[in-house]
């Protein structure tokens, strides 16, 4: 069966062109991944969302936007995409056991936690190296953690761990934080909370599990130990669009390249959300990127 549209990724950037296209009478499917969640879903309380004066649980708002585009028709399958291929006036679009043919193609593959690449880093994940606190934070109640990094996740996530550990320690690169001042005020203000500056983890270490981690002062060059139960890797994040290979000129850092309305260099392939090279990545950003996706989308297929 060929679709109208198909649409790679289930978080808000592909929800919401899915609920545009849907509701403008394109057939539309859209694939989820199965190895990777959208960053939204693992946030507990996402405080920057319009509407919500409270804050939203990440989880509970992903299943109201894909319901909204079930209702309109969009179809949904879990699959891992291995690749896309033209084949005009259709794009082929491979997944691990089936190939899906669709006019057009929204890819909406956000992005992934970067690691930090040390010694240790993968020997200890899933047993307490993590990338995600909502998931794993409540497994160190009473417990120290380290966080490494020193933006908004970081921060965010250090504070939301405080629930549940007795210590969590923030390692930063630099001696100022790339954070947002509202949540650096929150942190500082949170006693649970420590700095350690001018330092970078330089090992991960443990017989079974994690209980310790090396750190390096970047300026003395001096390593010291500190001891710790978990360590929570928040250095930022890189695009998931490895499956494109040569398909479509991505940037340096392997974000997708699109004009302002969100098509790339080929036509009939739009992206949208954090996969796309942009200035500003968050939820509320990859809704608008996902509207406009899809419209542009339909004015392609001449629907619009
Ligand atoms: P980010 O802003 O890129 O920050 C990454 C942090 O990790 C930086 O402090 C960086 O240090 C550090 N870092 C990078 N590579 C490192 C390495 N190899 N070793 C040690 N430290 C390393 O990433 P993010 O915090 O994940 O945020 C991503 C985007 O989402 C940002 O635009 C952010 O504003 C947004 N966000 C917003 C919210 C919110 O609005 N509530 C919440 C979460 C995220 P340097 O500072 O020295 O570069």
């Amino acid at each position: 069966m060929d679709y109208d549209v198909i649409i790679i990724g289930g978080g808000p950037a592909g929800l919401t062109a899915g609920i545009y296209t849907s509701r403008a009478g394109l057939n539309t499917l859209l694939i989820e991944s199965y190895s990777v969640a959208c960053q939204a879903v693992t946030t507990d309380q996402i405080e920057n969302y319009p509407g919500f004066p409270d804050g939203v649980n990440g989880f509970e708002l992903i299943e109201k936007f894909k319901k909204q585009a079930e209702k309109f028709g969009t179809e949904f399958i879990i699959n891992e995409v291995k690749g896309i291929k033209e084949n005009r006036p259709f794009w082929l679009i491979e997944t691990d056991d089936k190939t899906y043919s669709g006019r057009a193609v929204i890819i909406a593959s956000g992005a992934r936690p970067k690691r930090l690449g040390v010694p240790g880093e993968d020997k200890f994940r899933g047993k307490g190296v993590s990338y995600c606190a909502t998931c794993d934070g409540a497994l160190f109640k009473n417990k120290e953690v380290v966080v490494a990094g020193g933006g908004d996740t970081a921060l965010e996530e250090a504070i939301f761990l405080t629930r549940f550990a007795k210590k969590v320690t923030v390692i930063h690169r630099r001696n100022a934080l790339r954070g947002t001042k509202i949540l650096q005020e929150r942190a500082f203000n949170n006693k649970k909370i420590e700095f350690v500056w001018d330092a970078i983890i330089s090992e991960i270490t443990g017989p079974a599990k994690v209980a310790s981690v090396k750190v390096k002062n970047v300026k003395t060059g001096v390593e010291t130990e500190v001891l710790c139960d978990g360590v929570f890797i928040f250095v930022g994040y890189a695009p998931n669009t490895g499956f494109l290979k040569d398909a479509l000129p991505l940037d340096e850092s392997g974000y997708i390249i699109t004009d302002d309305n969100c098509l790339t260099l080929k036509p009939g392939v739009f992206a949208c959300g954090d996969c796309r090279k942009k200035l500003l990545r968050q939820v509320v950003t990859a809704c608008g990127d996902g509207a406009t996706a899809a419209f542009a989308c339909q004015h392609f297929l001449g629907k619009g």
